[in-house]
Formats: C-alpha cells, structure tokens, sequence
C-alpha cells in the first residue's frame, strides 16, 4: 500500500554509526510521519490480529512501537528492558553481543499462557529476539508472534530468532 512504501522510504540510512563500518537504520523520519506510523503500526499487528493478549515490546526502539501496537490492537505493554532496569525482575536471560554480552529482564506482568506478540524495530543477528523468546517461555507465556519493522537479510537472524514479520528487508 501507498503509506507503506512511503514508509520504508523515511527510514534513512546512516553511514559508520554507531561505529565505523556500521550501517545504522534511523527510523525517526518515519516515526515523525503520521500516515507513515499508522501504516507501519497497522501492518506489524495484521498477520496476527486478534492471537495476542499483550505486547512484548523490547527496549529501546521497540519501545516506540510497541505502545502503539498495544493500544490499536487493544491489548496492554509488557516491557522487555536491559538487566538493571526494572525494579521487580521476575526473569533474565543473558545472550552475545558482537563484543561481549547483555541480559534483558521483564516483570511478572507475563502469566502463563499468555500470547505475546514481540515488537522491535530491526532484526539483526537475531541475538535479541531470541533471548526475549526465552524471557517469556521462562514465565510459562506463549510467543504467538514476532513483529519488526526492518529485517537486515545479510545477517542469519531468522536461523537464530525463528520466524519473523518483517515489514521492510535491508
Ligand atoms: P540483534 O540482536 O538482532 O543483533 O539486534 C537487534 C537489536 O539491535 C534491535 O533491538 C535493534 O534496535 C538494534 N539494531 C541493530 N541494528 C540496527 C540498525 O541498523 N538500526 C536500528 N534502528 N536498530 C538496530
């Protein structure tokens, strides 16, 4: 659809950020668009409308998304943050970085059996979704779902995260 394409186009590229030889994808153009944000937030939550009870979101950029998902699917936010974060961790989960490792946590507002739909911004090497995965199998919920806008398809994300719905690839 038109929004959509217009869209994709608002995300820029940003040549040795943040470090040398880094592509970075800045989606704060898109973010600053309305009709953009609406299509994006529209198209993340379609393939898995009405299969999820609340909305993963992962820190930071996940974040962004991820309320606006919960509140046009009519669901409510868990956040996913870094380990220190939150006051309460009821679970963490450690993973590799390029350069050595992170931990994200989540409260207990994830109850077993519950459907979670996974939103981030971008689909890297994968090493994120798959601990946030683990994070919410750890407090007995059901990932139904994992949303992103972009998916970087030189890296292997998917053999590491699983199934992804990415709404542009890079
Ligand atoms: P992964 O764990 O898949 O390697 O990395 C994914 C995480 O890194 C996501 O949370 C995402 O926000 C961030 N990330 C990695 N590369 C980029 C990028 O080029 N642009 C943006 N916006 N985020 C990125």
């Amino acid at each position: 659809t038109e929004p959509l394409i217009r869209a994709e186009s608002l995300i820029r590229t940003i040549p040795d950020y943040p470090e040398p030889g880094i592509l970075f994808r800045d989606i704060t153009p898109m973010l600053a668009d309305a009709a953009a944000l609406r299509a994006v937030i529209d198209a993340l939550i379609e393939p898995f409308a009405g299969q999820f009870d609340v909305v993963g979101g992962i820190e930071a950029r996940g974040f962004l998304l991820a309320g606006a998902v919960a509140t046009v699917a009519d669901v409510g936010l868990i956040p996913i943050r870094k380990a220190g974060k939150l006051p309460l961790p009821a679970a963490s989960v450690a993973y590799d970085l390029e350069y050595g490792s992170a931990a994200i946590e989540v409260h207990d507002d994830i109850t077993p059996g519950m459907r979670v739909l996974l939103v981030d911004d971008v689909l890297a090497t994968g090493g994120t979704i798959a601990a946030a995965k683990k994070l919410v199998a750890q407090l007995g919920g059901e990932v139904v779902g994992t949303a992103v806008l972009m998916e970087l398809t030189a890296l292997p994300g998917r053999n590491v995260a699983g199934e992804v719905h990415a709404l542009f690839e890079a």
